[in-house]
């Protein structure tokens, strides 16, 4: 039977802000998991803390709610110990972008096959607003007494340098497209981020609601063209890195493209790396015969660890 939303939240419950952005992204994920016609059994998301790390509590399949900034390593284990799973984080812009930014730019350099949805509001919410690494220098939101003094990140020029294989954006409050980039990002073969601008309107209302994003987002053009057709040539994935490099550098905090930017079908994830070390995921091990005794041996084990 299709899977439906009364399936996946039936009591249809959060507790986040009259208006916040995450409610749109909760809708975007549920609609993606229809999408995509996912299996609620097999289906994991991962959060680690913020507002929107709640976000696996309203949702009706497998979920982790973390550490702050360790989302990726949790999903990165979850996915390698089953590679059956489809496995999805939903997160915050400080938790990713700020103390989980080392666990974000190692996720690159594997193309492990997970997803990350990024609730991208430019502040840390849960904590009364203090700006966060996405939040652009001079602006002021109620959580700081003066206007940013730091720059802001570019998470997704970011991503591309780190070797993310999906990179896209959308925002909150534009659920069709926010819907369409995670189906496309679950369907993808490897490790994608979705960057979703979203609205606070509790700390950073003046930013993050619907009419600012309504001007001053805007969707790349129809002839931006972000997919490598031949996965082998190196030359054509630098020349749609560039692409993506370029179109993202040259924008300003209010003056940004939604859509999706880079996508590589790179047939080297982290999965086929251990694979090709012989190295099986234990979920797929077989840990006891038919009589049910043990068929692991410690001395094989504790030979392998030996150094
Ligand atoms: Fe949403 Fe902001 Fe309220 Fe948190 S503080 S629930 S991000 S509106
Ligand atoms: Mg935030």
């Amino acid at each position: 039977m299709p899977l439906s939303l009364q399936d996946l939240n039936p009591n249809e419950i959060n507790d986040w802000c009259p208006g916040c952005g995450d409610m749109g992204i909760l809708l975007s994920v549920k609609n993606a998991l229809i999408g995509t016609n996912a299996d609620i059994h097999k289906t994991v998301i991962v959060s680690g803390i913020g507002c929107s790390s709640k976000l696996p509590h309203f949702v009706n399949v497998n979920g982790i709610h973390t550490l702050h900034g360790r989302a990726i390593p949790f999903a990165e284990g979850i996915k390698l110990a089953n590679p059956e799973l489809t496995v999805i984080i939903d997160s915050g812009d400080g938790d990713t972008y700020g103390i989980g930014a080392g666990h974000f730019v190692s996720a690159g350099r594997r193309n492990t096959n997970i997803k990350l949805f990024v609730h991208d509001n430019g502040v840390y919410a849960l904590t009364k607003g203090q700006a966060s690494p996405t939040l652009p220098e001079k602006r002021k939101v109620k959580g700081i007494p003066e206007p940013n003094i730091n720059g802001a990140l570019n998470p997704l020029a970011m991503a591309i340098m780190a070797g993310y294989t999906f990179v896209a954006r959308t925002q909150s409050y534009n659920v069709k497209e926010a819907t369409d980039l995670m189906i496309r990002a679950i369907r993808h073969n490897g490790l994608a981020v979705v960057d979703i601008l979203q609205g606070c309107p509790t700390y950073n209302p003046e930013f993050t609601n619907m009419e600012w994003f309504g001007q001053h987002t805007k969707p790349l053009p129809a002839t931006y063209d972000a997919i490598v057709k031949d996965p082998s040539n190196v030359s054509e994935v630098n020349q749609k890195k560039l692409q993506a490099l370029n179109t993202l550098l040259g924008e300003t905090a209010d003056n940004m493209s939604t859509g999706l930017f880079f996508q590589w079908e790179n047939p080297d994830t982290f999965e086929d790396r251990l694979r090709a070390r012989g190295i099986q995921p234990p979920a797929n091990a077989d840990i006891a015969d038919q009589n049910g005794h043990s068929t692991v041996n410690m001395d094989k084990v504790l030979e392998d660890l030996a150094v």
